[in-house]
């Protein structure tokens, strides 16, 4: 069944007005017709099957009919990612929607040499992907902030699963606490000595290896949240 995303509230009998966009998608690419069903949710109120009540030239109406999931929310999974070449920070997006991540925070390192991001484009892409994979709510994208600052402000509560192409632990035996986690990955010219000093010495940090192999960031960030969801995600159940 299709799923859609909203940004308005749902209870029964509420009316939605789906966007230009989602209206095109609905009405010319599914070829839903008034009196059809979909799946609808917010991040908030869980999962609604919806009808499509009314198809008008300047969009489709929604009515959200029964809940059919309450809301849940995945493990407490952030990923910070230094900012790579574009097509490469897209697939980071998608795939960390589609791996369970929370919120997604982009970064600048010493080495960082990328292009600006399009942070709509991305939030379009976090979107997609949380509908298509069936959770609940939609990845948080953040625009680029410096690491030192990220790591300024950290909450102590938190702890950092440091992907270091230097070495660092095996996942599987070094993470073994559930609570919240952020995974870090660096950019294409890796973490500078300094960063990596810095990075090691922090009371929350976990250095971790991916194996012998240097990946590349959207390799690496992929492979990170797989195996950090076999160890102490909720791929156990
Ligand atoms: N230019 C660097 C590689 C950077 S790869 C070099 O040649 O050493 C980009 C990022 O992916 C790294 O900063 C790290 O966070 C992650 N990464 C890639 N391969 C890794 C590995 N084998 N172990 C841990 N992290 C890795």
């Amino acid at each position: 069944m299709i799923r859609l995303h909203v940004h308005q509230p749902l209870s029964a009998g509420a009316a939605l007005a789906a966007t230009l966009g989602q209206s095109r998608y609905l009405t010319q690419v599914m070829r839903l017709k008034a009196g059809d069903d979909l799946l609808v949710f917010n991040g908030v109120d869980g999962e609604w099957r919806c009808v499509v009540a009314e198809v008008l030239k300047k969009g489709a109406v929604l009515r959200a009919d029964t809940q059919e999931r309450p809301q849940t929310y995945g493990p407490d999974l952030e990923l910070i990612v230094a900012v790579v070449k574009k097509a490469r920070v897209e697939t980071i997006v998608e795939k960390a929607a589609e791996l369970g991540a929370k919120r997604v925070r982009l970064t600048i390192t010493q080495r960082t040499n990328a292009d600006r991001v399009r942070l709509d484009r991305l939030d379009a892409i976090a979107e997609e992907a949380a509908e298509q994979t069936g959770r609940l709510d939609v990845p948080v994208i953040d625009e680029p902030v410096k690491l030192e600052a990220i790591l300024d402000r950290w909450d102590d509560g938190r702890r950092l699963m440091f992907c270091d192409e230097a070495g660092g632990a095996p996942v599987a035996s070094a993470i073994t606490e559930p609570g919240p986690w952020t995974i870090l990955i660096g950019p294409e010219g890796g973490f500078s000595p300094e960063e990596r000093e810095r990075l090691r010495s922090l009371p929350f940090t976990t250095a971790v290896s991916l194996g012998p192999r240097i990946l590349r960031a959207d390799t690496a960030a992929i492979a990170a949240m797989t195996l950090w969801q076999a160890a102490v995600g909720d791929w156990e159940r």
